[in-house]
């Protein structure tokens, strides 16, 4: 069971500023992940989650990673006709390209710009492998488009836990795991390849046997192809942000955090895998699997293309 958080609920989206700013580069080269090039068609995300580790990427930049992180989201108006120069430049190379590696591609500023959108129909046309991540339940509105890619595309619908109360403390701007399992059935209906990213799992708050097991057996019954975990990392810019808001919501529990990460982002590898195993077990006796997307997929033939390139 989690704990319960004590502090007072917060609103859930305070207004934000949204600045269009055109993008030199659209596809950023990736090394030493699982997938060869990241493409973040918005740069911050209005759903704040305290664990964030963009928080980090921002502060390294020199922007706020504090309370102010997600007020100002910028928007890459220009980002899907910079995609398809890139595509079509003749050093480009193929590879296995990540959505919503640094922001959420389908935050509410998505329905009025749609430049996910417009990436996907570029890299669909294009037939590249592709896998995005999201918490956004918007991402049902292009499920005939992800289909369209066959086994080359994939979607992780990110449910750390189907904990309500531990959910509205930590991702305050977010849709409830309710409706995020609902996208993904949707997804998964349409033959879109649809699993859950079940990260971060937090200590003492989402890492007991109950809650992990309610948010693997959510994820089997919304026909979760795949399910990933991951637990908490605090890195510098994240950290000073989690903590605060944890000495706000769960204040008996910041001396046992202080403890687990000092002196490092990390957790040591025993307790990672203690949790891994945990859910290992539960995945297993769902009958999920754990393959990450197909790095090398083939897209099928194109029945039409949508766009030139
Ligand atoms: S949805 Fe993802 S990118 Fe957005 S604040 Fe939460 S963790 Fe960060």
């Amino acid at each position: 069971m989690s704990a319960v958080p004590a502090g007072s609920e917060q609103p859930r989206r305070p207004p934000t500023e949204l600045v269009e700013t055109p993008c030199r580069s659209a596809l950023q080269r990736v090394r030493g992940m699982w997938f060869d090039w990241s493409l973040n068609p918005y740069g911050g995300c209005v759903h704040r989650c305290t664990f964030c580790y963009v928080r980090a990427f921002e502060r390294r930049a020199d922007r706020p990673s504090d309370a102010r992180y997600g007020r100002t989201v910028r928007v890459k108006t220009n980002v899907v006709t910079v995609l398809r120069a890139e595509l079509r430049r003749p050093s480009h190379q193929a590879g296995l390209v990540c959505l919503g590696t640094a922001t959420d591609p389908y935050q509410p500023a998505e329905g009025r710009y749609r430049l996910t959108r417009g990436c996907l129909e570029t890299l669909v046309a294009a037939r590249r492998p592709l896998t995005l991540t999201t918490r956004g339940p918007l991402v049902v509105r292009d499920a005939a488009l992800l289909a369209e890619g066959g086994a080359a595309v994939s979607v992780s619908i990110s449910v750390p836990t189907v904990d309500e109360a531990v959910v509205r403390s930590t991702e305050p701007g977010t849709a409830p795991p309710r409706q995020r399992l609902r996208a993904l059935e949707r997804l998964a209906a349409a033959g879109v390849r649809a699993g859950v990213l079940m990260a971060p799992v937090l200590p003492g708050i989402s890492d007991g046997d109950e809650s992990l097991a309610a948010t693997v057996r959510a994820a089997r019954d919304a026909g979760a192809a795949f399910l990933l975990v991951g637990v908490l990392n605090l890195t510098p810019g994240t950290r000073e942000h989690f903590l605060e808001a944890l000495a706000h919501d769960w204040p008996e529990l910041l001396p046992r955090y202080l403890d687990l990460y000092r002196g490092r982002s990390h957790l040591p590898a025993p307790f990672v895998s203690e949790v891994s195993g945990r859910v290992a077990g539960l995945r297993l006796a769902a009958g999920i699997s754990a393959e990450r997307p197909p790095r090398h997929a083939q897209p099928p033939a194109p029945r039409q293309l949508r766009l030139e390139l």
